[in-house]
């Protein structure tokens, strides 16, 4: 099996930051792993639907955001590496979720935080100057203290995306286990924008219990899939993002190269 390293270099100067943690609840939330059930259906509601999910009304540093008036700052580089994975699939009646195998990580300020899956927003969660994609994906990453780091990349409608197209083709229609398909790799670097020109902030799980244990950098440059692709997960997901948060007293970054 060919085996291929991506390295991307992205400016993320993460100085000073310290992190409340929730362990169970984020455990249980990376894992997927539901107390209380809750839909996109109300998620104004989210904070009262259990003592767990508290953070989601009374939070002020909840994700997603408008990616607006971003500062400039000195950022030092972070490190992706990224290579091909098996496909191993989910739909945890929340959204469509492929689990990573070990050897993908990213490093901030010489920490290393392990990709321990990816999975898909429809519409996009975050926005840009108030505008929305048709479809966001979280790579979701986690270090040894429990802390997440998570990169967001926006998806425009164009041209059908080939690395896509197969975790499409085994996209359960309805709620699973996890599902390896055999045969089926994936290569991370092609989930990537090439350009590293990227949004960084602090700010929580976009889903309960809404831990604000979450260092966000979201890639300013989409990548394409096609109407029909859009098409077909909307058939599944017809919306599983959640509303807009407000920034409050945070500081929105932005590095280009
Ligand atoms: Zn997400």
């Amino acid at each position: 099996m060919k085996r291929r390293t991506f390295v991307k270099a992205i400016p993320l100067g993460l100085a000073g930051a310290v992190f409340s943690l929730n362990f169970p609840s984020l455990i249980a939330a990376v894992a997927g792993e539901n107390h209380t059930d809750w839909s996109y259906d109300d998620p104004e509601s989210w904070g009262e639907l259990s003592a767990d999910y508290q953070v989601c009304s009374v939070g002020n540093q909840q994700s997603p955001i408008d990616l607006q008036s971003p500062v400039s700052s000195e950022l030092q580089p972070i490190e992706i590496v990224y290579q091909d994975i098996p496909l191993k699939i989910i739909n945890n009646s929340h959204t469509i979720q492929v689990n990573s195998n070990p050897g993908n990580y990213i490093i901030i300020d010489g920490k290393k935080f392990d990709l321990l899956q990816f999975h898909f927003h429809h519409p996009s969660e975050h926005k840009m100057t108030g505008k929305a994609y048709p479809m966001e994906v979280h790579f979701v990453h986690k270090n040894q203290e429990g802390s997440l780091a998570v990169l967001g990349v926006f998806l425009q409608e164009g041209e059908e995306n080939a690395t896509l197209k197969s975790i499409w083709e085994a996209m359960p229609s309805h709620k699973s286990e996890e599902k390896l398909i055999k045969g089926v790799n994936i290569s991370l670097p092609q989930l990537l924008p090439d350009d590293a020109t990227s949004y960084r902030y602090f700010g929580s799980l976009t889903t309960p219990p809404c831990s604000e244990v979450v260092q966000w950098i979201v890639f300013q440059n989409p990548l394409e899939i096609s109407s029909q692709q859009i098409n077909q997960f909307r058939q599944i997901f017809p919306l599983n993002a959640r509303p807009i948060q407000p920034l409050n007293r945070r500081f929105l970054l932005s590095f280009s190269e």
